[in-house]
């Protein structure tokens, strides 16, 4: 589990006219699902416009913003004077602290811009990109006038004008017409001499297929791969952003559009009235789907940004919010499930892009160029192939659990470490922004060396650090309620109460202590503290049988794994034994102790917590080295019945390579146990190698190269 922070949101589309001078055939504003723009007043207020530069400036302030982005959009934002337009700028340059800088560009269809208005945009400061389809033939297939007029001689008059502004000039945005030929569009553009071109596809869903898709499935897959290689060979210096950021992808960076790869949520509108909204391309969805519900002047940026749709949008732009087709689609880390509007089929975004098949081909067809222009043999792939360890140490002797395991200590101290300046810096911050904590604060400071850094790796006090220098940087997490977990200082009590005096090395047993619930919401149920005596005597049973099973694994297990969590699944089969640990609270283990209504096995509850600290083994080791290169597509696993991400394999394997050795042990003890370890060892073997097999054909790091072969080696020689 990963607690989610807060949305950064950078860019800002001001639409400060809800009406248009054109009527381009496609335009997602006003001739789509969405028809708000008819309740809109024409131009947005001097008392909005002055309300969202406050608003801006809160935020920035908040969010420690040092760049942003403000758009003026529409409709046409023309239709505003520019001076109100200028005007507005400045108010928002006024209101904002000095160490924000903001940019401001305006997307405008070009028709009313003249040398007057140019240059107050330019002594404004102000960037402007104008939507141009291409030549004449090609603008003239949907950019015209109410009236049904070109547009594009005023256009190109107004491109014209720009050509002397390059300052200020940030690009072209056309969208595609397959009945224009790319290199007639290319040729057009690059004879203008336009650097900077966008190509977007019609905005299309399972409600509105793309335009002549359906007569020529086709069309747009050859028209973007003919597209792709004529501009690597011959227009290499228009700076495509479409192609540029699939590129990007393909190399494992940001893709800097919503129609590749993974991303967050990073934009807010703003509509005439000082409605929040979406991304503005959800108007081709449905009526009002992109309205938040909320207003500039009641609410504020941050509360919008935390708006339940916005929410959902930023799940729907990872790979969790993605349907099961994309999630076993083996381009899904480039594509990304394709830009979230297009996903729409009536009812939800449950579903590939409407452009999937484009993606299906287009993607393998750059990857191949790609590879064939850097002159590689290795496939080019979205992450860097064979990533060793930061630090020198031999994996094979970090898996195994024995006395005095240097390489072990060594990961394991590099974690001390960073635990104990963590928690020195929440520390530090408290102190500073809570004086009156102040002195429990120095109290905890003044602990001796080791005990400071026993506390430091506690897992609710590393999540309480955690969450303390979240909050430094006004970020919030969220637990799986998706509720957010507060910043909270009065946990430095229950600290210095609690594990102040705390020295000794056996295990916390479940406490009290409400940090290592908060992640989990209501979605996990603790044992009652009555509870506590019944269940420590079986546990202590369970831990002699580790013990005996192998002292050193135990000793390890006090190091990383220090703190054990009585939980209740009222939902599971009673056979089944539930247990959990999560890297949110390293190094707690969250183990049922009964079976229905007894209390469980001892030797079932020792799995478990061997279970459950071998997780944490592999956790720990991954701070400072990935055993994979991608955790996409995702793969069978014999332990669950959904497809796996690769890693989440992976830690299965880990984990069973250690019980397939303990029950096998087992199965040869002088006592009753032994037939049940038979066959549960049996069990666990052929998972493990159906496992192991699975895993030698995924992208796997040098290290989890090596460990894998280990795993594989011991289990033929057992
Ligand atoms: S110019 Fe832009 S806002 Fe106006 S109709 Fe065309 S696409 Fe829509
Ligand atoms: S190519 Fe299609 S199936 Fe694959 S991730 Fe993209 S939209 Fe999903």
């Amino acid at each position: 589990m990963q607690l989610s922070v807060e949305p950064r949101i950078t860019s800002f589309l001001l639409k400060v006219a809800s009406r248009c001078n054109l009527n381009c055939d496609y335009c997602y504003v006003f001739n789509n699902a969405d028809q708000t723009w008819r309740s809109q007043p024409p131009l947005m207020s001097a008392s909005i416009r002055r309300a969202f530069s406050q608003r801006l400036a809160e935020y920035c302030q908040y969010k420690n913003l040092e760049n942003c982005l403000v758009i003026f959009h529409g409709g046409e934002p023309l239709l505003m004077n520019v001076n109100d337009i200028v005007q507005t700028a400045e108010w928002i340059r006024q209101a904002v602290p000095a160490s924000t800088k903001v940019d401001f560009t305006i997307q405008t269809n070009g028709v009313l811009l003249n040398k007057e208005k140019l240059e107050k945009l330019s002594a404004g400061n102000i960037g402007i990109s104008i939507s141009l389809d291409g030549p004449k033939s090609a603008n003239d297939l949907h950019r015209l006038t109410h009236k049904g007029k070109s547009s594009f001689d005023k256009t190109l008059q107004a491109y014209d004008l720009l050509k002397h502004h390059p300052d200020i000039f940030t690009g072209v945005l056309a969208v595609v017409d397959v009945r224009t030929k790319p290199k007639d569009l290319l040729d057009f553009f690059s004879g203008i001499g336009v650097s900077s071109l966008d190509f977007l596809l019609p905005d299309s869903s399972y409600n509105s297929h793309p335009p002549l898709r359906d007569e020529n499935p086709n069309i747009y897959s050859d028209w973007l791969i003919e597209a792709f290689d004529l501009w690597i060979n011959n227009y290499p210096h228009i700076k495509l952003r479409t192609f540029e950021s699939l590129i990007s992808t393909l190399l494992g960076q940001q893709s800097g559009t919503d129609f590749f790869g993974f991303g967050d949520v990073s934009l807010l509108g703003i509509e005439t009235d000082g409605t929040y909204h979406d991304l503005d391309v959800l108007k081709i969805t449905k009526e009002g789907q992109s309205h938040l519900g909320m207003n500039i002047i009641s609410h504020s940026i941050l509360e919008a940004s935390l708006s339940p749709k916005v929410h959902l949008h930023r799940k729907l732009l990872s790979f969790d919010g993605l349907c099961n087709t994309c999630k076993e689609c083996s381009v899904v880390e480039v594509c990304g499930g394709g830009s979230v509007p297009h996903r729409f089929n009536g009812e939800d975004f449950d579903n590939p892009t409407i452009y999937c098949q484009e993606m299906l081909t287009l993607i393998p067809h750059v990857q191949k160029v790609l590879t064939h222009l850097l002159n590689t043999d290795e496939e080019i792939v979205t992450l860097p192939n064979k990533k060793n360890l930061d630090v020198d140490v031999d994996v094979l002797n970090y898996n195994t659990a024995s006395n005095n395991n240097i390489d072990f200590k060594k990961i394991y101290n590099l974690w001390g470490e960073k635990s104990t300046q963590q928690f020195s810096s929440a520390l530090e911050y408290v102190a500073q922004r809570v004086p009156e904590y102040s002195g429990v604060v120095k109290k905890i400071q003044s602990a001796s060396e080791e005990n400071f850094r026993r506390i430091s790796i506690l897992p609710s006090v590393h999540l309480w650090a955690t969450v303390t220098l979240n909050n430094k940087k006004n970020m919030l997490l969220f637990d799986l309620d998706e509720k957010p977990v507060h910043f909270e200082p009065s946990y430095l009590i229950h600290i210095e109460n609690h594990f102040l005096s705390f020295l000794d090395d056996t295990f916390l047993v479940h406490q009290d202590d409400p940090w290592l619930r908060l992640p989990f919401g209501s979605k996990i149920h603790f044992e009652d503290p009555m509870f506590l005596e019944e269940g420590k005597k079986v546990l202590y049973e369970s831990l002699e049988i580790i013990k005996d099973y192998n002292p050193s694994l135990l000793e390890e297990m006090k190091l990383i794994s220090p703190v054990i969590q009585f939980i209740r699944d009222p939902a599971a089969h009673p056979d089944k034994l539930v247990s959990f640990s999560d890297n949110v609270v390293p190094g707690a283990l969250y183990v049922c102790m009964r079976q229905g209504s007894d209390l469980a096995d001892p030797y079932d509850i020792a799995d478990s917590l061997i279970h459950e600290y071998r997780h944490q083994k592999l956790y720990l080791l991954e701070h400072y080295g990935p055993v994979i290169v991608s955790d996409f597509p995702y793969v069978e696993s014999p332990w669950r019945d959904e497809k796996r991400p690769v890693s989440g394999l992976y830690h299965g394997v880990f984990v069973f390579h250690e019980l397939e050795k303990y029950w096998r042990y087992l199965s040869n003890h002088p006592t009753a146990i032994a037939s049940k370890a038979k066959n549960t060892n049996l069990a666990s073997r052929s998972m493990l190698e159906e496992g192991i097999e699975t895993l030698t054909s995924c992208q796997l790091t040098d290290m989890g190269d090596v460990l894998l072969k280990h795993f594989s080696h011991v289990l033929r020689e057992a």
